[in-house]
């Protein structure tokens, strides 16, 4: 060690410090501001990318860029300041590229009590370093998207004990944080069951999930008491060895999104004025009940309506009176069919009701009631009072229609045979005609 310690000679100190099985290093302490390598060994060589011929009698400040120089000069000093042994990590960038490392400098007391050399030794610790940056980058990621998540997500390990959670599932199943600081994975399911319309078959399928390790769940509707809805997902998280590591569950509150979605379904469906179906909702309910119809053999009828002589009406009384006509008219129709029948406005003063499961007497019947109920409706306007009349086509499915669009032209064209023998009546299709006159 005494050899070490005061040795002058670079090559016969390299040849002390080959002996090493690590990287090491001999610095000279030439003053508290100057530091020189006496000696680098040939591992610290293969680590570094650095030459003992190369860097052996210079200055830290010859062989470093500034700012390495100084952080390094600066534990050198510390080493030298303490008389002991320091040890610490260090990234440095060497002509082989960004290192980091694990290094212990142990100072070297001459008889007057000065450090007058260090011996350094270095473990490479690159990869180490480089996995923890990325270990806590991933779980920087992963906390941010846990914050962040408008999903509650929740964690359990493979003894089904919750491992992690997320504010967002505190707040989607109002569980006390305590309850679940606690572990307490009973008191968590009793909070959650109470809130559910049907505890007993959310308990079975999440049970069902924890036994079969590899079964998924996408989108699964969760009906809560008061109106709430969730939908959950989940699926089993396995190590890279295949090993059961437990269970990952998500749950969006989807309240809004299905409230937003029925509304923009009814909007979709609906004429806005009226509140009647649209030509759309009729179209796709005609073609419904048209096959229904078919297969069972059972009969299917339409109305066709269209309000008389409105032009005159907005003319004469304006089209805000038009308007509340053509509401009123609506509101007259729509308690006389039934949840089954549709009942649509198919445009203008222009509306239609399709009656499935009935024939053409029963269809004939309700026309006639409907076009009195208008006759006999009564509205007042700034330019006086007046009525409202309607003609009306019935037609029923025949035999020998070949699309749905058959129905709907017959009961067209038996509208406008009314509306040729004088409006204000019913035609049924080969049937003679019902009306006022
Ligand atoms: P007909 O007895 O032959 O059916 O005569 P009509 O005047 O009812 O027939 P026409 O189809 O010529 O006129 C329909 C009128 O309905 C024309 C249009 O201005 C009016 N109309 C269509 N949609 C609306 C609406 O939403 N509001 C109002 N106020 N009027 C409408
Ligand atoms: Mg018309
Ligand atoms: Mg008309």
């Amino acid at each position: 060690m005494k050899e070490l310690s005061v040795n002058r000679d670079p090559a016969e100190l390299r040849r002390m410090i080959d002996y090493l099985g690590i990287a090491a290093f001999v610095i000279d302490v030439v003053s508290d501001d100057e530091f020189r390598l006496a000696a680098i060994n040939a591992r610290h060589e293969q680590l570094s990318g650095m030459k003992h011929g190369e860097v052996a009698g210079r200055s830290v400040d010859e062989v470093l860029s500034p700012d390495m120089a100084a952080a390094v000069k600066a534990r050198y000093r510390r080493c030298v300041v303490q008389k002991a042994p320091t040890d610490y990590q260090e990234v440095l960038d060497l002509p082989i590229g960004r290192t980091y490392w694990q290094t212990t400098l142990v100072p070297f007391v001459d008889d007057a009590g000065n450090v007058t050399r260090l011996l350094g030794t270095a473990y490479e610790i690159s990869g180490t370093a480089h996995l923890e940056l990325e270990t806590r980058y991933q779980s920087t990621v992963m906390s941010a998207y846990l914050d962040e998540s408008p999903d509650g997500i929740l964690v359990v390990d493979a003894q089904n004990r919750m491992k992690t959670w997320n504010r967002r599932f505190l707040e989607i199943w109002n569980i006390p944080e305590e309850v679940m600081e606690a572990r307490d994975g009973k008191a968590a399911l009793q909070a959650v069951t109470e809130q559910l319309e049907d505890p007993e078959g959310f308990i079975q399928r999440v049970m069902e999930l924890y036994s079969t390790l590899d079964e998924e769940e996408r989108g699964v509707r969760i009906q809560m008491k008061g109106g709430r809805v969730l939908e959950r997902y989940s699926r089993g998280l396995h190590g890279p060895d295949g090993a059961y590591w437990g269970r990952i569950w998500f749950y969006r509150d989807i309240t809004e999104l299905e409230r937003l979605t029925e509304e923009l379904r009814w909007l979709s469906q609906t004429d806005p004025l009226t509140g009647a179906a649209n030509r759309r909702a009729f179209m796709e309910a005609l073609e419904e009940e048209y096959h229904r119809a078919r297969r069972y053999g059972h009969p299917l009828s339409v109305l066709m309506f269209d309000l008389d002589h409105f032009k005159q009406i907005n003319d004469r009384y304006g089209h805000a009176a038009g308007d509340a006509v053509l509401k009123e008219f609506a509101q007259v129709v729509m308690p006389e069919v039934r949840g089954s029948d549709c009942f649509a406005r198919l445009g203008g003063e222009e509306f239609a009701v399709l009656l499935p499961e009935s024939g053409l007497d029963a269809a004939c019947k309700l026309a006639e009631r409907l076009r009195q109920d208008a006759a006999g409706l009564r509205f007042s306007s700034p330019a006086g009072a007046f009525g409202v009349t309607v003609s009306i086509g019935v037609a029923e499915l025949e035999a020998g229609d070949q699309a749905p669009d058959a129905l709907l032209t017959r009961a067209d064209r038996m509208l406008y045979t009314a509306k040729a023998a004088g409006r204000d009546r019913v035609c049924p299709q080969h049937g003679s005609m019902v009306g006022s006159r």
